[in-house]
């Protein structure tokens, strides 16, 4: 039984780690990152929005544990709870990195770390979470600007781990009884819940990161962890783009060369990452429904007649996730799809993103490997 899934972002990874669980023998085919890499850290799930997708939740916390134990370098904590962003925005999440996640349920005093040579004014914009706190830390020196995830890179290097810690203690020594210090997310791409409990550890109080803002850290670790995933359970993935969709041989061409399987997944995602491209079929040539709407400024304004419509559209498919036609029927019992190419109602108005792309590439995986042979 073979499954080839197009697409190695969190559809497509769940889809395939799940297939492969059930003996399948799984190929992924994947161009470039995509949205995944753009996380912000803070999980939407969504349940209620699940159900108006037609995503029935009863086997979601069956998925949410199955992702959790895929991912350990993330230790993804469940919420629901209330997380700050780098920005100082308050975002409501669903689950996270422990690494953000121990920056909930805060009682005592908090610092924030100002680490001054990137270049962001953190600490001032977190002052609801507490005191900024000057860390004097020139290791890296120019700055930085936003990137955070830059400055993450970096700390993996070797030393730069105990230079921050040192910087960290002379910086809070000052300033007495602390429950916890606040943190841009800058402990590395790899392993940050190892370099937080070292942190904690150390100081002797509660250490925490918060949420990224979009490009960041957060994605780039969620983007490692995928790939990491798959290169444990040894799941070849091929870099290239599909650029043709035989369904009914249910084969997929790659750059001119045909690959037959005996399902295949589309997790290829939504607007940007080429899934989709605005028109009424996708560049696999399936229909999209409901049809995008005409006036695409209007369609994205926060406020207006067509608020949220733009990400609406999508492929329509059935309870197993099989991809459906124009007629409402399934175009092939062996083509499925998962993610954010999927049709459904506005993920930033019904904070359901993650949480379809975790669900329905479970599913997908599932019921591909299930279908038998073609
Ligand atoms: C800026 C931004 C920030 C976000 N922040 C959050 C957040 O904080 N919390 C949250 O819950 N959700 C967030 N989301 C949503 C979440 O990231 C997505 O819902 C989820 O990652 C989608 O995963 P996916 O696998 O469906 O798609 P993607 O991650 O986009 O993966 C699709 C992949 O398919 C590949 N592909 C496409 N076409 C082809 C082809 N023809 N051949 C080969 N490969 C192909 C693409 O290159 C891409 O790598 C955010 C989304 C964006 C855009």
């Amino acid at each position: 039984m073979k499954v080839i899934v197009v697409g190695a972002g969190l559809a497509g990874t769940v889809a395939a780690a799940r297939a492969h669980g059930l003996g399948a023998q799984v190929v992924v085919v994947a161009d470039r990152p995509g949205a995944t890499a753009l996380h912000g850290g803070g999980w939407a799930i969504g349940p209620a929005a699940l159900v108006a997708q037609g995503l029935l939740p009863q086997r979601l916390d069956e998925a949410l544990g199955f992702v959790r134990a895929g991912l350990p370098a993330l230790a993804l904590t469940r919420g629901p709870f209330a997380l700050y962003d780098t920005d100082g925005v308050r975002r409501a999440v669903d689950m996270a990195p422990a690494s953000h996640a121990a920056a909930r349920k805060r009682r005592g005093r908090w610092l924030v770390a100002d680490l001054a040579p990137l270049g962001h004014p953190f600490a001032e914009m977190l002052g609801a979470v507490g005191a900024p706190v000057a860390v004097d830390w020139p290791r890296w020196p120019g700055a930085f600007g936003r990137s955070f995830a830059a400055a993450a890179a970096r700390f993996d290097g070797v030393g730069e781990a105990d230079a921050l810690l040192a910087a960290l203690a002379a910086g809070l020594a000052p300033h007495g009884e602390l429950e916890g210090v606040l943190l841009p997310p800058v402990l590395g791409l790899d392993q940050p819940e190892v370099h937080r409990a070292v942190f904690e550890e150390a100081l002797g109080i509660r250490v925490a990161e918060a949420l990224g803002t979009t490009p960041g850290t957060p994605g780039l670790r969620l983007h490692r962890a995928l790939e990491a995933w798959l290169a444990r359970l040894e799941i070849p993935v091929r870099r290239g783009r599909v650029t043709a969709l035989h369904a009914e041989a249910c084969q997929v061409e790659i750059e001119g060369r045909l690959e037959g399987a005996d399902a295949v997944v589309l997790a290829v995602g939504g607007r940007l990452s080429g899934g989709l491209d605005g028109s009424e079929v996708t560049p696999l040539c399936l229909p999209v429904r409901p049809r995008p709407p005409l006036d695409k400024v209007a369609a994205v304004r926060s406020r207006g007649p067509y608020w949220g419509r733009l990400f609406e559209g999508g492929l329509r498919v059935d309870d197993r996730m099989r991809v459906l036609g124009l007629d409402g029927g399934v175009i092939d019992p062996h083509v499925l799809a998962a993610g954010d190419v999927l049709a459904g109602p506005d993920p930033v108005a019904t904070r359901c993103a993650s949480g379809k792309a975790v669900l329905s590439g479970y599913l997908a995986g599932e019921n591909a490997a299930k279908g038998g042979p073609r």
